[in-house]
């Protein structure tokens, strides 16, 4: 059965020709979505005009916002200008160069050179193709094993989802492919056992990582991928002392280490990294989404010295670094990325998030007043909510109860985007919400609680 529209409405044609990505298909036909129209600020309007207060920033990513003229009129300037030209063949263009610098000199660690793709799948593609073609160059190529966490989420090209924990995203794709393995979801509210302090926790998490080098012979394992914050997994922010306890042991074994800073990367935990404030030293990383502000796609992976030496060696054995896109460095995209950090600059934003998100992550707390919710916990502008049908034993919904479906649908009923991951509620905002929109968020999010219980 499909949903009653009016034939030739927007929303009759969105479901006659349109596959929507990570969504029910057959559910999507009997009750059709919400196709925004036009956004202002860090509002979003639908296609009949309701307004939305947008908590997730799309997808963790308009960091400015749905109405930054600058952005656009940038865009506008550069298409005038040189409205596309490749990477490749020894080719270029200037609005790349510009990017690739900047990127450089904000590094949280030393890099050395910066490689662009158009999305955060692709550039954590690129980064285990490179995990690969370094281990080969140095002469280790039994060292081809990449660790990712469950529930981590790195994207959905083919190398891509096999890294990331979401077995959703497996099933029937025929994939992970053979050369990942998964450890722990450091989730400590979800997986501590009684007693077990942060900190143990992680060392915990650390020592059973360590186990799983051991287990697949630490000469096999070449790389290990984590996001500062798990994003899509559910905004999961690492116990204490968990990602010191992860490095040492990678460092241990001589495994790579590389950070996907797709949704912490540019603010979004209060510093520009997510690496900065977690102390993670990656020997390359991932960036998209807030790079751009979302309002171009592009993506970029930041490689180390010693990355960019072994490729550097590796394509003089036939001439060619042979990777790329043919949108990659696309000059639109890296002019309008160039300005979004100019604007993250000029308008203090990383001070302006660490000022205003405990009124958020505050807001949020509160809620564990309400009798749906045993947790909330974040970072900076990132935060879950954690539903529980019994908090005091720390006992789930049952799944059929779909409670975080229903939160999220209430939410979206009150006028405000949330994201339900299984029964946790994101939050990340875009970054220039001020402490009157997050009291609003949270002021909502309340409202949809209550229609849910
Ligand atoms: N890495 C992380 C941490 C993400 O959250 C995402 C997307 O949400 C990706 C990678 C994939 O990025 P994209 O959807 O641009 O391919």
């Amino acid at each position: 059965m499909t949903a009653a529209f009016a034939p030739n409405s927007v929303h009759a044609r969105d479901i006659a020709f349109l596959v929507h990505h990570q969504t029910d298909i057959a559910g999507y036909r009997e009750t059709g979505g919400t196709l925004m129209a036009r956004g202002e600020g860090v509002y979003v309007y639908d296609e009949a005009g309701k307004k939305y207060l947008e908590a997730m920033a799309g997808l963790w990513c308009a960091s400015l916002g749905f109405s930054e003229r600058r952005l656009a009129e940038v865009a506008y300037r550069q298409m005038l200008e040189l409205p596309y030209y490749h990477h490749f063949f020894a080719k270029g263009n200037i609005p790349s160069v510009d990017l690739a610098e900047r990127l450089v000199q904000l590094a949280p660690v030393p890099m050395s050179k910066v490689l662009f793709s158009c999305s955060g799948s692709e550039a954590n593609d690129a980064a285990i193709k490179l995990v690969w073609y370094y281990h080969n160059a140095i002469g280790k190529p039994q060292k081809k094993k990449i660790i990712g966490r469950v529930r981590g989420y790195h994207g959905n090209t083919v190398a891509a989802v096999s890294l990331s924990g979401q077995p959703q995203m497996h099933s029937d794709f025929d994939v992970p492919l053979p050369q990942f393995r998964h450890t722990d979801n450091p989730h400590y509210y979800r997986f501590h056992e009684d007693g077990e302090t942060e900190e143990q926790f992680a060392t915990r998490m650390a020592n059973n990582l360590e186990q799983l080098i051991l287990r697949e012979g630490p000469d096999t394992v070449a790389a290990f991928f984590g996001e500062p914050v798990q994003g899509a997994g559910g905004a999961i922010t690492p116990p204490a002392t968990y990602w010191e306890k992860i490095q040492a042991v990678l460092r241990k074994y001589d495994i790579l280490l590389i950070a996907d800073e797709v949704i912490c990367g540019f603010g979004r935990t209060g510093n520009v990294w997510g690496c900065q404030t977690y102390g993670i030293e990656p020997d390359m990383l991932s960036c998209a989404k807030a790079l751009s502000a979302s309002y171009q796609p592009i993506s970029a992976l930041l490689v180390n010295e010693k990355i960019y030496q072994a490729m550097l060696g590796e394509s003089k054995k036939i001439g060619s670094f042979a990777h790329g896109f043919t949108y990659a460095a696309h000059p639109v995209a890296c002019a309008v990325a160039v300005e979004t950090l100019k604007i993250y600059e000029e308008r203090d934003i990383f001070t302006h998030v660490r000022r205003v998100s405990p009124v958020m992550q505050e807001g949020l707390k509160a809620t564990e007043d309400h009798p749906m919710v045993g947790n909330a916990r974040g970072v900076g502008l990132i935060a879950g909510v954690e539903l529980m049908a019994d908090k005091r034993t720390r006992t789930p919904f049952p799944a059929e109860a779909k409670a975080g479906a229903l939160v999220e649908r209430k939410c979206l009923e009150a006028g405000l985007v949330v994201r339900a991951i299984g029964d946790r509620i994101a939050f990340t905002p875009p970054l220039i919400m001020t402490e009157e929109n997050l009291q609003e968020m949270c002021a909502l999010f309340r409202k949809g609680l209550d229609a849910a219980w």
